[in-house]
Protein backbone atom coordinates (compact mmCIF):
# COMPACT_ATOMS: atom_id res chain seq x y z
CA UNK A 1 0.00 0.00 0.00
CA UNK A 2 1.72 3.50 -0.89
CA UNK A 3 1.10 6.37 1.88
CA UNK A 4 0.51 9.23 1.41
CA UNK A 5 2.88 12.26 2.13
CA UNK A 6 0.47 12.98 4.92
CA UNK A 7 0.78 10.31 6.27
CA UNK A 8 5.17 10.02 5.94
CA UNK A 9 5.06 13.10 7.45
CA UNK A 10 3.19 12.56 10.69
CA UNK A 11 4.78 8.70 11.19
CA UNK A 12 8.21 10.61 10.85
CA UNK A 13 7.05 14.10 12.46
CA UNK A 14 7.46 11.36 16.04
CA UNK A 15 10.88 10.40 15.10
CA UNK A 16 12.41 13.39 14.77
CA UNK A 17 11.67 16.36 17.30
CA UNK A 18 13.72 19.74 16.16
CA UNK A 19 16.04 17.78 13.96
CA UNK A 20 17.31 15.78 16.41
CA UNK A 21 16.94 11.98 16.71
CA UNK A 22 16.13 11.97 20.45
CA UNK A 23 12.44 10.83 19.85
CA UNK A 24 13.79 7.64 18.05
CA UNK A 25 15.78 6.92 20.93
CA UNK A 26 12.69 7.57 23.76
CA UNK A 27 10.47 5.55 21.73
CA UNK A 28 12.31 2.29 20.68
CA UNK A 29 14.34 2.49 23.92
CA UNK A 30 16.88 0.91 22.01
CA UNK A 31 20.57 1.62 22.76
CA UNK A 32 21.66 1.02 19.40
CA UNK A 33 18.86 3.87 18.20
CA UNK A 34 20.83 6.89 19.20
CA UNK A 35 22.58 7.58 15.68
CA UNK A 36 24.54 10.34 13.81
CA UNK A 37 22.61 12.44 11.84
CA UNK A 38 23.21 13.60 8.36
CA UNK A 39 20.96 15.54 6.59
CA UNK A 40 21.64 15.35 3.22
CA UNK A 41 22.14 18.74 1.15
CA UNK A 42 18.61 18.83 -0.43
CA UNK A 43 16.12 20.70 0.87
CA UNK A 44 13.72 18.07 -0.34
CA UNK A 45 15.37 14.52 0.97
CA UNK A 46 16.32 14.50 4.63
CA UNK A 47 17.62 10.97 5.35
CA UNK A 48 18.87 9.96 8.69
CA UNK A 49 21.92 7.59 8.48
CA UNK A 50 23.58 5.54 10.99
CA UNK A 51 27.13 6.59 11.49
CA UNK A 52 28.79 3.31 10.35
CA UNK A 53 26.92 4.03 6.87
CA UNK A 54 24.18 1.26 8.07
CA UNK A 55 20.57 2.91 7.23
CA UNK A 56 18.35 4.00 9.69
CA UNK A 57 14.67 3.11 9.36
CA UNK A 58 13.71 6.67 9.41
CA UNK A 59 13.75 8.97 5.99
CA UNK A 60 11.61 12.30 5.69
CA UNK A 61 10.49 12.92 2.48
CA UNK A 62 8.79 16.00 1.99
CA UNK A 63 5.43 16.06 0.63
CA UNK A 64 6.85 16.90 -3.25
CA UNK A 65 8.30 13.73 -3.78
CA UNK A 66 6.56 11.00 -1.31
CA UNK A 67 4.11 9.67 -4.02
CA UNK A 68 6.24 6.53 -4.44
CA UNK A 69 7.71 5.99 -1.00
CA UNK A 70 6.46 2.78 0.85
CA UNK A 71 8.78 2.71 4.35
CA UNK A 72 8.88 -0.61 6.33
CA UNK A 73 6.93 -0.41 9.63
CA UNK A 74 9.57 1.42 11.86
CA UNK A 75 9.22 -0.89 15.00
CA UNK A 76 9.67 -4.28 13.08
CA UNK A 77 13.10 -2.52 12.10
CA UNK A 78 14.00 -1.20 15.08
CA UNK A 79 13.66 -4.43 16.93
CA UNK A 80 15.51 -6.79 14.26
CA UNK A 81 18.16 -4.18 14.44
CA UNK A 82 18.07 -4.81 18.24
CA UNK A 83 18.07 -8.26 17.74
CA UNK A 84 21.22 -8.44 15.80
CA UNK A 85 22.96 -5.24 18.25
CA UNK A 86 22.19 -7.57 20.88
CA UNK A 87 23.81 -11.20 18.94
CA UNK A 88 27.05 -8.92 17.50
CA UNK A 89 27.64 -7.63 21.16
CA UNK A 90 27.68 -11.14 22.98
CA UNK A 91 30.25 -11.69 20.83
CA UNK A 92 32.33 -9.00 20.72
CA UNK A 93 35.23 -8.41 23.60
CA UNK A 94 34.92 -5.23 25.71
CA UNK A 95 36.85 -2.26 26.55
CA UNK A 96 36.38 0.04 29.61
CA UNK A 97 38.33 3.28 29.82
CA UNK A 98 36.66 6.74 30.77
CA UNK A 99 37.73 10.20 32.11
CA UNK A 100 36.98 12.28 35.21
CA UNK A 101 34.76 15.20 34.48
CA UNK A 102 36.98 17.66 35.89
CA UNK A 103 36.67 19.90 32.28
CA UNK A 104 37.52 19.83 28.89
CA UNK A 105 39.32 17.14 27.10
CA UNK A 106 42.43 18.15 25.38
CA UNK A 107 45.26 16.73 22.72
CA UNK A 108 46.93 14.42 25.38
CA UNK A 109 43.86 12.78 25.81
CA UNK A 110 43.47 12.26 22.57
CA UNK A 111 46.95 10.39 21.60
CA UNK A 112 46.62 8.97 24.53
CA UNK A 113 43.51 7.23 24.81
CA UNK A 114 40.72 8.62 22.72
CA UNK A 115 42.36 7.47 19.65
CA UNK A 116 42.62 3.59 20.70
CA UNK A 117 38.77 4.09 21.42
CA UNK A 118 37.88 5.41 18.22
CA UNK A 119 39.97 3.21 16.01
CA UNK A 120 38.28 0.18 18.42
CA UNK A 121 35.08 1.05 18.96
CA UNK A 122 33.79 -1.10 16.11
CA UNK A 123 35.82 -4.18 16.30
CA UNK A 124 34.92 -3.93 20.82
CA UNK A 125 31.83 -3.31 22.86
CA UNK A 126 32.67 0.03 24.23
CA UNK A 127 32.02 1.16 28.18
CA UNK A 128 32.67 4.80 28.49
CA UNK A 129 32.98 6.15 32.07
CA UNK A 130 32.57 9.24 32.92
CA UNK A 131 34.12 9.03 36.28
CA UNK A 132 32.55 11.65 38.36
CA UNK A 133 33.19 10.20 42.05
CA UNK A 134 36.72 10.29 41.36
CA UNK A 135 36.89 13.64 41.43
CA UNK A 136 35.68 14.03 44.55
CA UNK A 137 39.01 12.44 45.76
CA UNK A 138 41.12 15.87 44.68
CA UNK A 139 38.74 17.82 43.51
CA UNK A 140 36.14 17.96 46.40
CA UNK A 141 35.12 21.17 46.23
CA UNK A 142 34.72 21.33 42.71
CA UNK A 143 31.49 19.35 43.28
CA UNK A 144 29.34 21.79 42.15
CA UNK A 145 31.10 21.95 38.40
CA UNK A 146 30.49 18.04 37.99
CA UNK A 147 27.15 18.30 35.69
CA UNK A 148 28.40 20.59 33.20
CA UNK A 149 31.55 18.47 33.37
CA UNK A 150 29.61 15.73 32.64
CA UNK A 151 28.27 17.11 29.30
CA UNK A 152 31.09 18.85 28.42
CA UNK A 153 33.01 15.88 28.40
CA UNK A 154 30.19 13.76 26.20
CA UNK A 155 29.86 16.73 23.82
CA UNK A 156 34.00 16.43 23.39
CA UNK A 157 33.42 12.92 22.96
CA UNK A 158 31.09 13.05 20.65
CA UNK A 159 32.89 15.54 18.60
CA UNK A 160 36.06 13.49 18.62
CA UNK A 161 34.69 10.83 16.69
CA UNK A 162 33.19 8.23 19.21
CA UNK A 163 29.86 6.98 18.10
CA UNK A 164 26.78 7.37 20.28
CA UNK A 165 26.03 3.96 19.52
CA UNK A 166 28.24 2.80 22.78
CA UNK A 167 27.75 2.66 26.02
CA UNK A 168 28.11 6.13 27.82
CA UNK A 169 27.69 6.33 31.61
CA UNK A 170 28.25 8.37 34.63
CA UNK A 171 30.19 6.14 37.40
CA UNK A 172 27.61 7.82 40.46
CA UNK A 173 24.44 6.37 38.16
CA UNK A 174 25.63 2.95 37.99
CA UNK A 175 25.61 2.15 42.10
CA UNK A 176 26.29 -1.60 41.22
CA UNK A 177 29.60 0.14 41.01
CA UNK A 178 29.88 1.41 44.53
CA UNK A 179 28.63 -1.74 46.02
CA UNK A 180 31.20 -3.82 44.08
CA UNK A 181 34.12 -1.49 45.23
CA UNK A 182 32.91 -2.01 48.83
CA UNK A 183 33.76 -6.18 48.37
CA UNK A 184 36.89 -5.35 46.81
CA UNK A 185 38.17 -2.89 49.52
CA UNK A 186 38.42 -6.49 51.41
CA UNK A 187 41.49 -7.81 48.93
CA UNK A 188 43.85 -4.95 49.28
CA UNK A 189 45.52 -3.81 52.03
CA UNK A 190 46.81 -0.13 52.77
CA UNK A 191 50.25 -0.65 52.65
CA UNK A 192 49.44 -1.70 48.78
CA UNK A 193 47.44 1.13 48.28
CA UNK A 194 50.01 3.59 49.63
CA UNK A 195 52.66 1.91 47.24
CA UNK A 196 50.75 3.30 43.97
CA UNK A 197 52.73 5.78 42.28
CA UNK A 198 50.32 7.17 40.41
CA UNK A 199 48.35 8.65 43.56
CA UNK A 200 51.29 9.29 45.03
CA UNK A 201 51.99 11.78 42.20
CA UNK A 202 48.61 12.76 42.14
CA UNK A 203 48.56 13.75 45.63
CA UNK A 204 52.09 15.85 44.66
CA UNK A 205 50.41 17.43 41.87
CA UNK A 206 47.51 18.55 43.49
CA UNK A 207 48.98 19.32 47.00
CA UNK A 208 46.85 17.35 48.81
CA UNK A 209 48.31 16.79 52.27
CA UNK A 210 45.37 15.49 54.53
CA UNK A 211 44.22 12.52 51.59
CA UNK A 212 41.20 10.78 52.20
CA UNK A 213 40.21 7.28 52.55
CA UNK A 214 38.30 7.74 49.26
CA UNK A 215 41.61 8.94 47.48
CA UNK A 216 43.62 6.38 48.79
CA UNK A 217 41.25 3.90 47.46
CA UNK A 218 40.25 5.04 44.55
CA UNK A 219 42.16 2.36 42.48
CA UNK A 220 39.99 0.17 43.97
CA UNK A 221 37.27 1.91 42.83
CA UNK A 222 38.24 2.08 39.15
CA UNK A 223 39.14 -1.85 39.60
CA UNK A 224 35.34 -1.96 39.92
CA UNK A 225 34.86 0.35 37.09
CA UNK A 226 36.37 -2.28 34.81
CA UNK A 227 35.32 -5.50 36.56
CA UNK A 228 32.06 -5.31 36.65
CA UNK A 229 32.08 -4.92 32.65
CA UNK A 230 34.29 -7.85 32.61
CA UNK A 231 36.38 -5.68 30.34
CA UNK A 232 39.06 -6.76 28.28
CA UNK A 233 41.03 -4.00 27.10
CA UNK A 234 41.93 -0.84 28.54
CA UNK A 235 42.78 1.95 26.47
CA UNK A 236 44.83 4.33 28.85
CA UNK A 237 47.79 7.05 29.32
CA UNK A 238 50.56 5.77 31.10
CA UNK A 239 49.79 7.03 34.52
CA UNK A 240 47.00 4.86 34.23
CA UNK A 241 49.50 1.33 34.42
CA UNK A 242 49.54 0.92 38.18
CA UNK A 243 45.81 0.78 38.76
CA UNK A 244 45.78 -1.67 36.09
CA UNK A 245 47.93 -3.24 37.55
CA UNK A 246 46.02 -3.10 41.08
CA UNK A 247 42.93 -4.47 38.88
CA UNK A 248 44.58 -7.32 37.69
CA UNK A 249 46.05 -8.40 41.46
CA UNK A 250 42.03 -7.88 42.73
CA UNK A 251 41.05 -10.41 40.14
CA UNK A 252 43.47 -13.05 41.55
CA UNK A 253 42.69 -12.43 45.15
CA UNK A 254 38.77 -12.51 44.07
CA UNK A 255 38.81 -15.79 42.02
CA UNK A 256 41.24 -17.33 44.59
CA UNK A 257 39.34 -16.64 47.82
CA UNK A 258 36.25 -16.70 46.54
CA UNK A 259 36.85 -20.17 44.17
CA UNK A 260 35.36 -19.28 41.16
CA UNK A 261 36.28 -17.79 38.02
CA UNK A 262 34.26 -14.63 38.26
CA UNK A 263 37.15 -12.62 36.47
CA UNK A 264 39.64 -12.74 33.98
CA UNK A 265 42.37 -10.71 33.64
CA UNK A 266 42.04 -6.91 31.54
CA UNK A 267 44.95 -6.12 29.79
CA UNK A 268 46.33 -2.11 29.16
CA UNK A 269 46.42 -0.68 25.52
CA UNK A 270 48.63 2.49 26.24
CA UNK A 271 48.67 5.26 23.39
CA UNK A 272 50.75 6.11 20.73
CA UNK A 273 52.07 8.81 23.02
CA UNK A 274 51.97 7.64 26.49
CA UNK A 275 52.42 10.80 28.12
CA UNK A 276 52.16 14.22 26.46
CA UNK A 277 53.64 16.88 28.31
CA UNK A 278 51.44 19.60 28.64
CA UNK A 279 52.08 23.44 27.69
CA UNK A 280 53.94 24.43 30.36
CA UNK A 281 56.65 21.87 29.49
CA UNK A 282 56.73 20.38 33.04
CA UNK A 283 53.55 18.62 33.78
CA UNK A 284 51.49 15.36 31.72
CA UNK A 285 49.16 17.53 30.01
CA UNK A 286 45.80 17.67 32.59
CA UNK A 287 42.66 18.80 32.64
CA UNK A 288 43.50 20.38 36.67
CA UNK A 289 46.47 22.48 35.73
CA UNK A 290 45.93 25.15 33.16
CA UNK A 291 48.84 23.35 30.98
CA UNK A 292 46.09 21.92 28.23
CA UNK A 293 44.99 22.29 24.40
CA UNK A 294 41.68 21.65 24.77
CA UNK A 295 38.85 20.09 21.45
CA UNK A 296 36.57 23.22 22.94
CA UNK A 297 39.25 25.99 22.64
CA UNK A 298 38.32 28.22 19.72
CA UNK A 299 41.71 28.88 17.07
CA UNK A 300 42.24 32.27 18.58
CA UNK A 301 42.60 30.04 21.96
CA UNK A 302 44.66 27.41 20.79
CA UNK A 303 46.91 29.76 19.14
CA UNK A 304 47.12 31.94 22.19
CA UNK A 305 48.12 28.60 24.26
CA UNK A 306 50.72 27.29 21.89
CA UNK A 307 52.61 30.61 21.43
CA UNK A 308 52.70 30.62 24.95
CA UNK A 309 53.88 27.31 25.38
CA UNK A 310 57.41 26.38 26.63
CA UNK A 311 59.94 25.60 23.96
CA UNK A 312 63.02 25.86 23.20
CA UNK A 313 64.73 26.49 26.68
CA UNK A 314 68.14 26.35 25.49
CA UNK A 315 67.61 29.02 22.79
CA UNK A 316 68.05 32.26 24.24
CA UNK A 317 68.06 34.32 20.75
CA UNK A 318 66.78 34.31 17.06
CA UNK A 319 70.06 34.05 15.94
CA UNK A 320 70.92 30.95 17.88
CA UNK A 321 70.60 27.50 16.41
CA UNK A 322 68.00 25.63 18.57
CA UNK A 323 67.58 21.98 19.74
CA UNK A 324 64.87 20.35 18.41
CA UNK A 325 65.24 17.16 20.46
CA UNK A 326 64.92 19.22 23.53
CA UNK A 327 62.00 21.33 22.48
CA UNK A 328 58.72 20.77 23.48
CA UNK A 329 57.05 22.97 20.54
CA UNK A 330 59.09 20.40 18.23
CA UNK A 331 57.81 17.23 19.94
CA UNK A 332 54.01 18.56 19.09
CA UNK A 333 55.19 18.81 15.35
CA UNK A 334 56.27 15.19 15.30
CA UNK A 335 53.30 13.95 16.64
CA UNK A 336 51.01 15.85 15.28
CA UNK A 337 52.40 16.59 11.80
CA UNK A 338 55.14 13.99 11.47
CA UNK A 339 55.96 14.89 7.81
CA UNK A 340 56.62 18.31 8.63
CA UNK A 341 59.18 17.48 10.89
CA UNK A 342 62.22 17.15 8.57
CA UNK A 343 61.64 20.56 7.10
CA UNK A 344 61.47 21.99 10.56
CA UNK A 345 64.23 20.36 12.16
CA UNK A 346 66.56 21.69 9.55
CA UNK A 347 65.31 25.17 9.61
CA UNK A 348 64.97 25.28 13.44
CA UNK A 349 68.99 23.88 14.02
CA UNK A 350 69.86 26.63 11.10
CA UNK A 351 68.10 29.26 12.85
CA UNK A 352 66.53 30.36 9.79
CA UNK A 353 63.12 29.36 11.62
CA UNK A 354 62.55 31.21 14.62
CA UNK A 355 60.39 29.85 17.59
CA UNK A 356 57.27 32.23 17.74
CA UNK A 357 57.10 31.63 13.81
CA UNK A 358 57.36 28.10 14.74
CA UNK A 359 54.38 28.11 17.36
CA UNK A 360 52.40 30.32 15.27
CA UNK A 361 52.37 27.85 12.18
CA UNK A 362 51.85 24.33 14.55
CA UNK A 363 49.04 26.49 16.01
CA UNK A 364 47.49 26.52 12.50
CA UNK A 365 48.42 22.48 12.17
CA UNK A 366 46.56 22.19 15.13
CA UNK A 367 43.38 23.91 14.26
CA UNK A 368 43.34 22.59 10.94
CA UNK A 369 43.48 19.02 12.61
CA UNK A 370 40.67 20.11 14.92
CA UNK A 371 38.42 21.62 12.46
CA UNK A 372 36.17 18.28 12.05
CA UNK A 373 36.36 17.92 15.96
CA UNK A 374 35.13 21.28 16.47
CA UNK A 375 32.15 21.23 14.06
CA UNK A 376 30.91 17.90 14.96
CA UNK A 377 31.54 18.72 18.42
CA UNK A 378 29.13 21.85 17.83
CA UNK A 379 26.82 20.34 17.00
CA UNK A 380 26.13 18.32 19.97
CA UNK A 381 26.30 21.46 22.16
CA UNK A 382 23.75 22.51 20.29
CA UNK A 383 21.60 19.76 20.88
CA UNK A 384 21.32 19.15 24.80
CA UNK A 385 18.54 16.56 24.61
CA UNK A 386 20.29 14.74 22.41
CA UNK A 387 23.37 14.14 24.66
CA UNK A 388 21.49 13.50 27.57
CA UNK A 389 19.38 10.81 26.09
CA UNK A 390 22.82 9.19 24.76
CA UNK A 391 23.86 9.25 28.79
CA UNK A 392 21.16 7.67 29.60
CA UNK A 393 20.39 5.00 27.37
CA UNK A 394 24.20 4.09 28.14
CA UNK A 395 23.28 4.30 32.22
CA UNK A 396 20.45 1.59 31.54
CA UNK A 397 23.10 -0.56 29.40
CA UNK A 398 25.84 -0.13 32.08
CA UNK A 399 23.45 -0.98 34.46
CA UNK A 400 22.39 -4.03 33.29
CA UNK A 401 25.53 -5.45 32.81
CA UNK A 402 27.10 -4.51 35.91
CA UNK A 403 23.78 -5.99 37.45
CA UNK A 404 24.60 -8.93 36.11
CA UNK A 405 28.07 -8.94 37.36
CA UNK A 406 27.09 -8.63 40.52
CA UNK A 407 25.12 -11.36 40.86
CA UNK A 408 27.64 -13.90 40.09
CA UNK A 409 29.45 -11.59 42.79
CA UNK A 410 27.42 -12.15 45.53
CA UNK A 411 27.05 -16.02 44.79
CA UNK A 412 30.95 -16.64 44.77
CA UNK A 413 31.07 -14.79 48.01
CA UNK A 414 27.97 -16.79 49.52
CA UNK A 415 26.44 -13.30 50.23
CA UNK A 416 23.67 -14.10 47.45
CA UNK A 417 20.88 -15.62 50.61
CA UNK A 418 18.61 -17.26 48.38
CA UNK A 419 16.47 -17.70 51.14
CA UNK A 420 15.79 -14.11 51.48
CA UNK A 421 12.78 -12.28 49.19
CA UNK A 422 14.89 -9.67 47.79
CA UNK A 423 17.52 -11.31 46.01
CA UNK A 424 21.18 -9.64 46.40
CA UNK A 425 19.56 -6.96 47.41
CA UNK A 426 17.70 -5.60 44.97
P1 LIG B 1 42.81 15.48 35.70
O1 LIG B 1 43.76 16.62 35.67
O2 LIG B 1 41.48 15.84 36.23
O3 LIG B 1 43.38 14.25 36.39
P2 LIG B 1 43.49 14.39 33.18
O4 LIG B 1 43.77 15.37 32.10
O5 LIG B 1 44.63 13.72 33.85
O6 LIG B 1 42.55 15.11 34.20
P3 LIG B 1 41.97 12.00 33.31
O7 LIG B 1 40.50 12.07 33.28
O8 LIG B 1 42.63 11.83 34.64
O9 LIG B 1 42.52 13.29 32.59
O10 LIG B 1 42.52 10.86 32.34
C1 LIG B 1 41.71 10.22 31.41
C2 LIG B 1 42.52 9.36 30.48
O11 LIG B 1 43.34 10.17 29.63
C3 LIG B 1 43.48 8.41 31.18
O12 LIG B 1 43.54 7.21 30.45
C4 LIG B 1 44.80 9.12 31.11
O13 LIG B 1 45.89 8.22 31.13
C5 LIG B 1 44.70 9.80 29.74
N1 LIG B 1 45.49 11.02 29.71
C6 LIG B 1 45.20 12.16 30.38
N2 LIG B 1 46.15 13.09 30.16
C7 LIG B 1 47.03 12.53 29.31
C8 LIG B 1 48.25 12.99 28.70
N3 LIG B 1 48.72 14.19 28.94
N4 LIG B 1 48.93 12.14 27.89
C9 LIG B 1 48.46 10.88 27.66
N5 LIG B 1 47.33 10.40 28.20
C10 LIG B 1 46.62 11.20 29.02
MG1 LIG C 1 44.25 12.47 35.66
Amino acid sequence: MQRSSEEIKTRCACVIENKSIVALVGASGSPSAAHEMVFAESKEIQRIKRADGLRCCAEIILPSIASSFQPKPATSVMTRHRQKRRKVMQQKKRILTGDRPTGQLHIGHYVGTLKNRIRLQDEYECFFIIADLQVLTDHLDDHASIESNVYKVMCDYLGVGLRPENTFFVQSQVPELAELTMYFSFLVTLARLHRNPTVKDEAKTYEVTNMSYGFLGYPISQAADILAFKADLIPVGQDQLPHIEQTREIVRSFNRVFGREVFTLPHPLIGEVPILVGTDGNNKMSKSLDNFVAFAHSPQEIERRILNMVSDRKRAYRKDPGHPDECFAFKYWSIFSPNDTPVVRQECESATRGCRDCKAQLASKLNEHLAEVRERRQRYVSQPDLVWDILATGIRRARTVAAETLVEVREAMKIAFPKLPIKGGK
